[in-house]
């Protein structure tokens, strides 16, 4: 035979098993503890089938049918959970520079970041719309909030809409809803008593505005004061919690009044030295250091701390929906963010929950959240059980996104030097 057409005919023989594969795609993973991330116990050595870019099936190994010629990853003595939904950040500006921001993320095992209130260019919404669809491989979704609406603020950064009357913060509202924002964030601060912070006459109009518009709204307060207001004027969410004073039964009531309130608590620094020894194959020893000569005890933050930590604790027994929400822009936060919550008095499977499923739903994701059949194949690979102690989530063996294993390994090439 023709030395041409041999290889032709080898080509073919080879291109075949391949084609097929690629065709049925399906990867049965076995033997791990499945935390499903509603809240249910977790499912002991199971079986879950991942056809493409979905989970097709999900329970205990005897229920699942497997289907034959799939290619088989033994998860035995593995912790499973879906991945981690950060709501809210401020991430970068530039396209390179977001785009490294959204992969640092998944690398962390957090597959989803909104950033709230601080975004000036159509960079954040065309990098939304690709993430969404999984046009930038290996990147988080991305949500935005576009730019928030606050007092005006001398010295203080203008990326959001200062605005002084109810009329001017309508018109705030509209220039964000006609660039299709997730939602609408304002600040009601006064930043320590240098700025004059907004009114309830004008937050007010705001939040009406947007429910006109169909768009939900998240507030940034500090004074218990100032979040009975909001609630009062029909705030959807709060992205941090009462920093001044222990909330009261008259808050409580305010709260529980909306069935649809979100809260992301985003705690301040605990003051309490916590292990980051995960972070070392991340980044360099230089960044490690400075990282690492911060995180220790601190009696004073832990005070403070510990305020926000008691008014958590009360929302979550009242059955409040909470998220899970960082600030800045922090790769890794909602590691550490987690074990503050579990702190505060939340079980690690509460926080879990908050941290996925609850966080998916505030992003309006709807296949996204949970290991369940149909849901997104994303999912984390730990070496040991966080319902143990939250701190194992930063034991990450592998990420999985989208079903595809991302090459963390490559991750720590490039940032390691
Ligand atoms: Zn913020």
């Amino acid at each position: 035979m023709h030395r041409a057409k041999l290889l032709v005919l080898a080509a073919a023989i080879l291109a075949l098993p391949l084609t097929m594969l690629a065709q049925n795609n399906v990867t049965i993973f076995e033997g791990a503890r499945v935390i499903v991330g509603d809240g249910r116990a977790p499912i002991e050595n199971a079986t879950f089938v991942v056809t493409g870019n979905r989970f097709t099936a999900v329970g205990r190994a005897a229920d699942v049918r497997v289907p034959a010629g799939a290619t088989r990853v033994n998860l035995a003595g593995k912790t499973v959970m879906p991945t981690l939904i950060d709501t809210h950040n401020h991430l970068s500006q530039t396209r390179e520079m977001l785009v490294d921001d959204l992969k640092r993320r998944v690398y962390y095992g957090v597959t989803a970041a909104q950033s709230m209130g601080q975004d000036t260019t159509p960079i954040s919404f065309q990098v939304r719309e690709e993430t969404r669809e999984g046009k930038i491989p290996g990147a988080a979704r991305f949500f935005t909030a576009g730019r928030g609406i606050t007092g005006v603020e001398p010295g203080r950064t203008m990326a959001p809409h200062w605005v002084s009357s109810p009329a001017e913060a309508r018109a705030a509202v509209d220039e964000e809803a006609a660039k299709k924002v997730d939602l609408i964030k304002i600040w009601v601060d006064d930043r320590m008593g240098t700025v004059k912070k907004l009114t309830p006459d004008i937050y007010g109009a705001a939040i009406d505005e947007a429910h006109k518009k169909g768009l939900r709204t998240i507030t940034h307060i500090y004074t218990l004061e100032d979040a009975k207001g909001m609630l009062r004027a029909g705030v959807d969410a709060f992205a941090h919690d009462v920093r001044d004073k222990d909330v009261d039964e008259e808050f409580m009531t305010l709260v529980k009044k909306n069935p649809n309130f979100v809260i992301g608590p985003n705690m301040p620094e605990r003051g309490v030295r916590t292990d980051l020894s995960f972070l070392r194959e991340g980044m360099s020893a230089a960044d490690f250091a400075k990282i690492d000569a911060a995180n220790k005890a601190d009696a004073k933050a832990h005070d403070f701390w510990s305020i926000q930590a008691r008014n958590l604790a009360k929302l979550n027994a009242a059955g409040i929906k909470i998220v899970v929400g960082t600030d800045g822009n922090t790769p890794y936060a909602p590691h550490v963010e987690i074990e503050d919550m579990v702190a505060a008095g939340m079980t690690p499977m509460q926080v879990i929950v908050a941290a996925t499923r609850n966080g998916a739903q505030f992003l309006r994701l709807t296949d996204v959240g949970t290991i369940e059949a149909n849901k997104s194949a994303d999912f984390l690979v730990l070496d040991a059980n966080p319902l143990d102690n939250i701190t194992n989530t930063r034991k990450i063996n592998s990420v999985y996104f989208r079903g595809a294993k991302i090459d963390r390994a490559a991750f720590r090439v490039n940032t390691t030097n």
